[in-house]
């Protein structure tokens, strides 16, 4: 069966040519890895980059006189560009590389300190990751500021009239991821961030889950902070993005301390780096970054428009297969939702439906998905997690509702 889908612009089967891994196989099964929204697979364009950096480029980078330096300079400042253009950021210099989404956040966080008062209050959603719950409960403690929790409602999506009871002139930060990794509910951060300003507050976006299926513009959101890894959008891990408003950035303080993030160092007083050196101290992830700005290169070729509508078909094909079996329960039914599919069934702990998987080949997570609030909401431990990427198909997809079909045999 080709899977080819004719409506959409998207050849799956010549896309999957292009990773090395879909060839593997697991407990003698073909690998059908469903696990991508903890981290998505990596195309050869990427991984020859890698190779091709190593091989040729390797050095470290902005000081150097030699040419091997400035080259592998010039690689990275390239990608740095390829980045802004892909989430249309003002200036390059909005573009802090940082290690990962959860470094960005932290560094947001840490910033902040120097700006809340007691009294102040910072407004997270029930949808959160616990890389951006953590921060803000740190950043709380440090200053004596207030951390106040957007509810959610049954399927998953943010209540807006209790997020507009929230916000008060005591708001300064809100922050909210744009895709839950758990439930996969896409959230109005349109009208999260619009309604955030209107009160004066900050916002930051954790766009981790978001970045994989569709392309944000952040000057149109008009949104203060992204954050993103490259490692959820085809790109390695141990690299990432944090935007911010030349303004925010220019008011927040370095993060760490070292080379690169400087202008002039006595011991009597140092004085920093311009944007965006100034928050990135220390030898960078040199070939990550060139890496990512590759993975940028390979999404954009296939297309964000194709991507989300493939996606979006295989996320409703799942769903009605998933729900005709018997007992089995998905959580997180927003109406705006990615390909993400969190589900029980009933009786059966979520651990032993994913071993079982796993011994036919197929790769799901289960667990709390680092968002254990939201498993306390629905009062259960974890879910069996299943998220697909455009480079799945509806007959894995079949072989996933066989394979839960025959756990639920198997344990009950
Ligand atoms: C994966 C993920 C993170 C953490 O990303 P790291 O690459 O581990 O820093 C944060 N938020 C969401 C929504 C995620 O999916």
């Amino acid at each position: 069966m080709s899977n080819t889908v004719s409506h959409i612009n998207l050849d799956v089967d010549e896309i999957r040519k292009d990773f090395p891994i879909l060839n593997r196989e697991i407990n003698g099964k073909p690998l059908i890895y469903f696990d991508n929204a903890a981290t998505s697979q990596t195309p050869k364009q990427v991984i020859d980059v890698i190779v091709d950096y190593y091989s040729n480029y390797n050095a470290n980078i902005h000081r150097g006189v030699h040419t091997l330096s400035q080259e592998a300079t010039d690689l990275y400042e390239a990608a740095r560009l390829k980045i802004q253009k892909h989430f249309n950021t003002k200036h390059s210099y909005e573009v802090i590389l940082t290690s990962g989404t959860t470094h960005g956040i932290n560094l947001v966080a840490n910033g902040f300190s120097t700006l809340l008062k007691k009294n102040d209050e910072v407004l997270v959603s029930a949808l959160e990751h616990h890389s951006n719950i953590v921060p803000w409960q740190m950043l709380c403690e440090r200053t004596g500021a207030s951390l106040k929790v957007i509810p959610m409602n049954e399927h998953g999506e943010l209540i807006m009239s209790e997020y507009e009871t929230l916000l008060s002139e005591r708001t300064k930060l809100v922050f909210v991821n744009h895709i839950s990794n758990a439930l996969g509910t896409i959230n109005p951060i349109e009208q999260i961030i619009k309604k955030a300003h209107d009160v004066g507050a900050a916002v930051l976006v954790d766009g981790a889950q978001s970045c994989p299926h569709i392309k944000p513009d952040v000057q149109a959101l008009d949104v203060d902070f992204y954050v993103t890894s490259a490692h959820k959008m085809c790109g390695p891990t141990g690299i990432g993005m944090l935007y911010g408003k030349e303004e925010w950035l220019n008011k927040l303080p370095p993060y760490q301390g070292g080379g690169e993030m400087i202008d002039e160092v006595t011991f009597e007083k140092t004085t920093y780096a311009e944007l965006p050196h100034k928050f990135e101290a220390g030898t960078p992830n040199i070939c990550g970054g060139i890496a990512f700005g590759a993975a940028v290169d390979y999404m954009n070729t296939i297309g964000f428009d194709a991507i989300a509508a493939y996606e979006y078909e295989l996320l409703n094909y799942a769903t009605n297969k998933l729900t005709q079996i018997e007992g089995l329960k998905i959580y997180g039914t927003a109406k705006e939702k990615t390909s993400v599919i969190s589900f029980n069934i009933e009786g059966i702990h979520p651990y032993d439906i994913g071993t079982i998987l796993d011994k036919m080949g197929i790769a799901v997570r289960t667990g709390h998905h680092c968002a254990q609030p939201i498993m306390d909401f629905f009062k259960i431990p974890g879910t069996v997690r299943a998220s697909f990427a455009f480079y799945n198909t509806k007959t894995e997809i079949d072989t996933l509702v066989e394979g839960v079909k025959k756990a639920k045999l198997m344990l009950s």
